[in-house]
């Protein structure tokens, strides 16, 4: 029997006014509902804002101890949880058991680390050139904060927006992406239980243009932070900026691997196998470009195919090499790009091709001959496909990895110093990476992209995490 979820609005489990659900199914099963959620629609989002709003003046005034408490709380109790919700979230978006154990591990972490950093926000004391003043600065949260989230990581994206907001003292309303919202459902959960006042958390499901547009663009909502496609995000900053609201933007990337030819060709393999085909592909920061030197260039694509070759499928509760694309829609997109770099004139050397078998599993793809032109080199493609562009020098090296329009996480695999340190300085990345796959962060340093990966002004993660859910005031006390 599939679970029947709801809204959590105000500190209620509440349905939609409309009376409409939807469901989810397993991606390795799709025959099997997993759960139904709410077809919210925009008045449902007004009123969890209402209630936000209404909850932020006290939660804001709530001392960050406390806070922090709470979130610490929250950690421990999705800990206690870890193995249901892993199961969840394979169930609904299609990760290897591991992979889903791996970033649910992460959003506990999360809360375990913006707990223990609230109650240091608030300010600081700072010396005054007038000997009378006392100067300080005042940090205080900016009120409602609207989240709008992917399904590609379901609880980690969450909670890397819910932990920082509710840290700095704002409240939230987040949509989750319908894909997979469950494991968003899970958190609220645990955020009540751990003590979190009515209204300072509200969870709707729904439409994204319907319930996330009413977010983006809602005058009492004081701050948007988007994770998801390029496309979308453009839209929610021209609704959210409408009215001046501070917007935090993560989008879409087409991520380069650079191997020189000082590389070690095995260890490139294994570095660009792991970034562009964990997680079936579907990450942001996925390697969907190899850049290799002609000398070592056939070397590094046989051994690339035989890492392609090696991986096996399977539902993810029986943590296979590769689980399934999460939607028939997305292994749609993935197959009809193989096709687009077939005709360009690419040459399949493997993969490409749906598995004969229930579920949307796909061979992992690896494509020779690429020119830096084709679609296949410029197009976020989001599944398993690895595009190996051929360059005679590192110079063209660096020039290739930045010829587009994405700029979010970048790697380089060489022997050489001085290389990589032209990189670091070179390459149009947020993220840059020496000797590792693109994929995988770290939770206390900043996180985001340039160009239209992102929007600058603002990171994810860490210190930066909090800094964007709060406004400093100076103040001078004569
Ligand atoms: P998406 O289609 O852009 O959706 C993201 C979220 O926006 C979902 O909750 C979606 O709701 C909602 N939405 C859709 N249309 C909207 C609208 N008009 N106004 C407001 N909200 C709207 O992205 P996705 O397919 O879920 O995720 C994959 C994309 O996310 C990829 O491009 C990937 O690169 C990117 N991503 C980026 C990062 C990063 O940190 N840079 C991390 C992970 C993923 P529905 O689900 O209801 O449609």
């Amino acid at each position: 029997m599939a679970d029947q979820r709801l809204n959590y609005v105000n500190g209620e489990w509440t349905e939609s006014r409309t009376g409409e659900t939807f469901e989810t199914t397993d991606p390795a099963s799709p025959e099997e509902v997993i759960a139904t959620y709410p077809q919210s629609d925009a008045e449902d989002a007004e009123q969890a804002i209402e209630a936000a709003r209404d909850a932020s003046d006290d939660w804001g005034s709530t001392p960050g101890p406390e806070r922090g408490r709470i979130l610490a709380k929250t950690g421990s109790i999705l800990d206690e949880r870890k193995d249901e919700l892993t199961e969840l979230l394979v169930r609904e978006e299609g990760k290897t058991r591991s992979e889903a154990g791996g970033e649910v591990q992460r959003a506990i972490d999360i809360f375990h680390y913006y707990g223990s950093k609230a109650s240091d926000i608030g300010g600081t004391v700072k010396s005054s050139s007038a000997r009378d003043t006392n100067l300080y600065t005042k940090t205080e949260p900016l009120g409602v904060a609207g989240l709008i989230t992917p399904w590609n990581y379901p609880i980690a994206i969450p909670a890397w927006k819910i932990a920082p907001a509710l840290a700095a003292g704002n409240a939230v309303v987040i949509k989750p992406a319908s894909l997979a919202p469950g494991v968003v459902h899970e958190m609220a959960d645990a955020l009540e239980e751990a003590g979190l006042p009515a209204g300072v958390l509200n969870v709707v499901t729904g439409p994204g243009s319907e319930v996330g547009g009413t977010i983006a663009s809602h005058e009492a909502v004081d701050a948007i932070s988007f994770t998801g496609s390029t496309a979308v995000g453009n839209t929610v900053y021209d609704a959210a900026t409408e009215d001046g609201k501070r917007v935090q933007l993560e989008m879409g990337g087409k991520n380069p691997t650079v191997v020189s030819d000082s590389a070690n060709v095995e260890e490139a393999a294994d570095i660009v196998a792991n970034g562009a085909f964990g997680v079936t592909g579907q990450a942001c920061t996925a390697a969907s470009r190899a850049i290799v030197h002609e000398d070592v260039y056939d070397e590094f694509v046989d051994a690339v195919v035989d890492r392609a070759d090696a991986i096996d499928h399977g539902h993810g509760l029986d943590d296979p090499g590769m689980g399934p694309h999460v939607s028939e829609s997305e292994l749609e997109s993935t197959l009809e790009y193989v096709d687009i770099a077939q005709e360009e004139g690419a040459t399949l050397e493997c993969g490409g091709s749906a598995l004969d078998r229930e579920g949307y599993f796909v061979e992992p793809a690896v494509f020779s001959d690429v020119d830096s032109e084709m679609r296949i080199a410029q197009e976020e493609v989001f599944g398993p496909v690895l595009a190996i562009i051929p360059v005679s020098s590192y110079d063209e090296a660096i020039h290739v990895a930045n010829d587009v329009d994405y700029g979010l996480s970048a790697s380089v695999v060489t022997d050489d110093h001085t290389e990589a340190n032209r990189f670091v300085e070179e390459v149009d990345a947020g993220v840059v990476k020496i000797n590792e796959k693109t994929t995988g962060l770290e939770l206390h340093v900043p996180f985001g992209g340039m160009k239209a990966s992102s929007s600058e002004t603002y990171r994810e993660q860490g210190d930066a995490g909090l800094d964007f859910y709060s406004i400093t005031k100076t103040v001078y006390d004569n």
